[in-house]
């Protein structure tokens, strides 16, 4: 099977690791549980920052963040699990070009299984679709509501890696990756059953 990966806030844990660079950066003390109450995608309102506040400390710290972002519980574990049983690992990053090498790399120094010809990245989230649909892909996991929402006339189980905001989206979720071992097993059983429709 082919399973695709967004990577920020999906495989990687970057909303919460901004928060806490932020938290060092600007001298504060905000409490995770202002973080987890969050609804929106920017955290900069957890400093009582402007969204243009908030952009400026993004810009100055991205490089930082992105490259230090610890993977979700279980994402490298079972994306590894994943591979050694044979299937295909995607990755479709909207980071911005002159990232594309660096996160690469950095994917596989956290141990994820990367192959050269499986990593896209460099597009805008509008341009997602169109990459997942040439990718023919059976599994796609994502946790924006700007992607997600733009997917629903592929032929590909779509999964909304579980954030605050994206509970409004009606589609299965992960919440641990650990989910996903089952996920991938019950399918392989539809295949061997020679039925397709288990959802
Ligand atoms: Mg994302």
């Amino acid at each position: 099977m082919k399973f695709g990966f967004d990577i920020d806030d999906t495989l990687l844990n970057l909303r919460e690791h901004a928060f806490r660079v932020y938290n060092v950066k600007l001298n504060r003390q905000v409490g995770i549980e202002v973080f987890q109450a969050l609804k929106t995608i920017p955290i900069h309102d957890a400093f009582g920052l402007s969204a243009e506040e908030g952009k400026e400390l993004w810009n100055l710290h991205r490089d930082e963040i992105y490259y230090s972002a610890p993977p979700f519980d279980q994402a490298v574990e079972v994306l590894q699990e994943l591979d050694r049983q044979g299937h295909e690992i995607y990755y479709v990053t909207a980071r911005t070009a002159v990232h594309c090498a660096r996160t690469k790399d950095a994917l596989v120094i956290a141990g994820f299984p990367v192959h050269e010809e499986r990593f896209y990245c460099g597009m805008a989230d509008a341009e997602k679709v169109h990459i997942l649909r040439k990718l023919d892909l059976d599994y796609y996991f994502d946790d924006k509501p700007a992607v997600l929402e733009t997917l629903s006339e592929l032929d590909m189980r779509v999964y909304a890696k579980d954030n605050p905001y994206n509970t409004h989206l009606d589609l299965p979720r992960i919440v641990n990756w650990s989910e996903l071992l089952e996920i991938a097993n019950n399918s392989w059983q539809g295949l061997s059953d020679d039925s397709m429709t288990i959802e």
